[in-house]
């Protein structure tokens, strides 16, 4: 994120080494996210913020799961925001991509993960690993343990073959069904694939930074919303697809309704909702 902030801003980016974002929420689930992405990463900078005492803050946020539009195919979707509070403005940008190693297996031993390995970029990549179906705290005796949703013990940033090994066959006895559940590890600073993506991002939002409102000045000029009802190109009926893109202002009320960037007008008439309901 430095790279493009410092070339395209002239910002220097200073780290707040100190924040637990764990606090936050965790991908694993130990600590669950009360707020939604984007709420989260607003309130991630703004620990930054504090901790460093600057009026300028950012922080990213990342969600896996199945892509929004193409279901079966596992996505990602990376937030940035940039907060100025001098200027009073909160930017923030998106990307969704299918370019990411998420996936997970359960598994009794190691013997069988090659293929798993090779898919999820290991040892490039790191991985966790937990218990299948963790024994229930009772069972467990245990509870140290254990964390607060008796999820049993996560072992988190495996890099080798070793640590795989081990934490396998240490989380394979505390499952119910002796297996392990082996998980990519999806925090930024274990999985490559994140960071190339959060580079993208970081070169998307210098660049909405480096545009101006038209009638304010303020940074941050960017879209923020669309308008729906592309009409079919055979009946010309209006579909939820995108007509309008708008463009607007972090500070002031100014607004711009564009065409579709991507140039497209009609839809096809199998997404028409009269021609194909
Ligand atoms: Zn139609
Ligand atoms: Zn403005």
């Amino acid at each position: 994120m430095a790279l493009p902030f410092s070339a395209g801003l002239g910002l220097k980016l200073a780290c707040a080494e100190e924040i637990d974002t764990d606090r936050l929420g965790t991908f694993t689930g130990e600590v669950e996210r009360r707020g939604s992405p984007r709420e989260t990463v607003a309130a991630k900078a703004r620990l930054g913020m504090e901790a460093l005492g600057l009026p300028l803050g950012l922080a990213s946020e990342g969600s896996f799961g199945p892509h929004p539009v193409l279901l079966f195919v596992p996505g990602t979707e990376e937030l940035m925001v940039f907060i100025d509070d001098e200027l009073g403005i909160e930017v923030c940008e998106r990307l969704v991509s299918t370019e990411t190693n998420y996936a997970s297996v359960s598994a009794a031993s190691i013997d069988n993960l090659q293929g798993f390995l090779r898919q999820v970029k290991f040892p490039s990549h790191a991985l966790i690993v937990r218990a299948n179906r963790p024994q229930s705290v009772a069972s467990a005796g245990e509870s140290a343990a254990l964390n607060q949703n008796g999820a049993g013990k996560i072992l988190k940033g495996l890099r080798s073959i070793e640590q795989l090994e081990k934490a396998i066959q240490q989380c394979q006895a505390q499952s119910e069904d002796g297996l392990a559940l082996v998980q990519t590890d999806m925090r930024a600073h274990m999985n490559p694939t994140r960071m190339r993506l959060i580079r993208k991002l970081a070169v998307k939002l210098t660049r909405r930074l480096q545009k101006l409102c038209e009638l304010c000045q303020c940074p941050g000029w960017g879209l923020t919303g669309v308008e729906p009802g592309l009409p079919c190109g055979l009946c010309g009926f209006p579909s939820d697809a995108a007509r309008f893109e708008i463009y607007s202002c972090p500070r002031c009320d100014h607004e711009a309704k564009l065409p579709r960037q991507d140039g497209l007008t009609h839809v096809d008439p199998g997404a028409c909702q009269r021609c194909n309901p």
